[in-house]
């Protein structure tokens, strides 16, 4: 009996409350019993993602909900612009080329933020663009993007900004709708501390005008039917059922702490990090960290892959390591969902003795001592 410690960006660890509403007995979904729950979950995604618009729920990752906003909003020939930060970003890429487009690329070198003068620029340059798509947290770099300038720069024009949030809502600032963003997706198994399997889209006015316009094939995700369902708290399709009451008890526990505290708890926390990870001598990959996932340059010769492998194996601790171009160069710690400051000391614990065995001379205690410093000083203000 070996216990496990989630640290990854995803999945991440679910809180007993919701696991034991998953675990309840399975309810049939054309009943009034289940749409009063559906509609109770849908005015809880309102508040977290801070819209007045419908946010849908598909049975699938948070890639489904992607490639849902591409088939939904594009039309055959039309144009698009992809801000790549990273892995994800690049999906979006992927995603549109898959479906025979070929998107204009604003890709930075991994690390960095979006750069608004290149997005200004290509806007300007392509005023026919129908959509830009973005990350909000680019999960790979752990990396956070200026959604809230890049949204003024996209509001200005006729184009549709979607954004990718699947990592970063309830833990990174975000305000779909006082921001302008028209089309946010998400996942549940990050920040809303659930099981993965369901994804969430939510689509303001104008990008349900483009959707009337868009005439690409698509059936199981025509977001139309979705949207027509909705008011009466039902899906076309049979919903994840145990995962949508799981939801809404983590919705429950949310809005019980305030996305506004959990903003200012998940700041804290990746300020900590980081100082302990600069404090331990190692360097952060990422040039605009994110608050919810560090990503750290693994030493000179080691193989970040080792490390996390080691961890993983010996001692039960689970972070990530690079991926694509980042592979065996970087590690990921998470500090999302239902995770807290003691989660920091379990991570940074494992680091330090994972580099310790492979070689890295590092002393013990070092990094694990800012962060319980840190965790003092701060009078509480990282917890609840
Ligand atoms: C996890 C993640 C996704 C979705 O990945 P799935 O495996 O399809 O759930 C998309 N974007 C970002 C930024 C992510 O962190």
């Amino acid at each position: 009996m070996k216990k496990k410690y989630l640290l990854t960006p995803g999945p991440t660890p679910v809180p007993a409350e919701v696991l034991a509403k998953e675990g309840m007995p399975i309810i049939h979904h054309r009943t009034t019993e289940f749409s009063n729950i559906f509609l109770k979950v849908e005015e809880n995604l309102k508040k977290v993602f801070f819209t007045n618009n419908n946010v849908l729920l598909l049975s699938s990752s948070g890639t489904g909900a992607m490639e849902s906003a591409v088939i939904n909003l594009m039309r055959k020939n039309s144009k698009a612009i992809v801000l790549e930060t990273g892995v994800f970003g690049s999906r979006w890429g992927k995603i549109l080329q898959g479906m025979g487009f070929s998107p204009i690329i604003l890709k930075e070198e991994y690390g960095n933020a979006v750069s608004l003068e290149k997005l200004e620029e290509s806007l300007k340059e392509n005023p026919d663009v129908l959509a830009v798509f973005g990350t909000l947290t680019e999960t790979s770099t752990g990396t956070v993007n200026n959604i809230k300038e890049i949204a003024k720069l996209v509001t200005k024009t006729d184009a549709v900004l979607v954004i990718d949030a699947v990592s970063g809502l309830v833990g990174e600032e975000f305000y779909q709708d006082k921001w302008g963003v028209d089309v946010v997706v998400s996942g549940s198994q990050k920040g809303f501390m659930l099981p993965p399997g369901v994804s969430f889209i939510s689509m303001n006015e104008k990008a349900w005008k483009m959707v009337e316009k868009s005439d690409l094939p698509k059936f199981y995700f025509d977001l139309k039917k979705y949207k027509s369902k909705i008011t009466e708290g039902q899906t076309p399709f049979t919903p994840p059922v145990s995962l949508i009451v799981a939801l809404d008890e983590s919705l429950n526990l949310i809005l019980k702490d305030g996305l506004e505290n959990l903003f200012h708890k998940y700041k804290k926390m990746g300020s900590i990090i980081r100082e302990s990870v600069k404090g331990l001598g190692l360097e952060l990959f990422s040039k605009n960290p994110s608050n919810v996932v560090t990503a750290v340059k693994s030493p000179d010769g080691i193989d970040s892959g080792k490390i996390v492998k080691l961890l993983r194996e010996k001692y039960g601790v689970s972070i990530a390591g690079g991926q694509m171009d980042m592979k065996g160069k970087i590690f990921r710690i998470a500090h999302m969902g239902y995770m807290d400051k003691f989660d920091l000391i379990i991570g940074i614990s494992a680091i330090e003795m994972g580099l310790k065995e492979i070689g890295y001379n590092i002393e013990l205690g070092k990094g694990v001592k800012i962060v319980e410093e840190n965790i003092l000083s701060c009078n509480g203000c990282c917890s609840d």
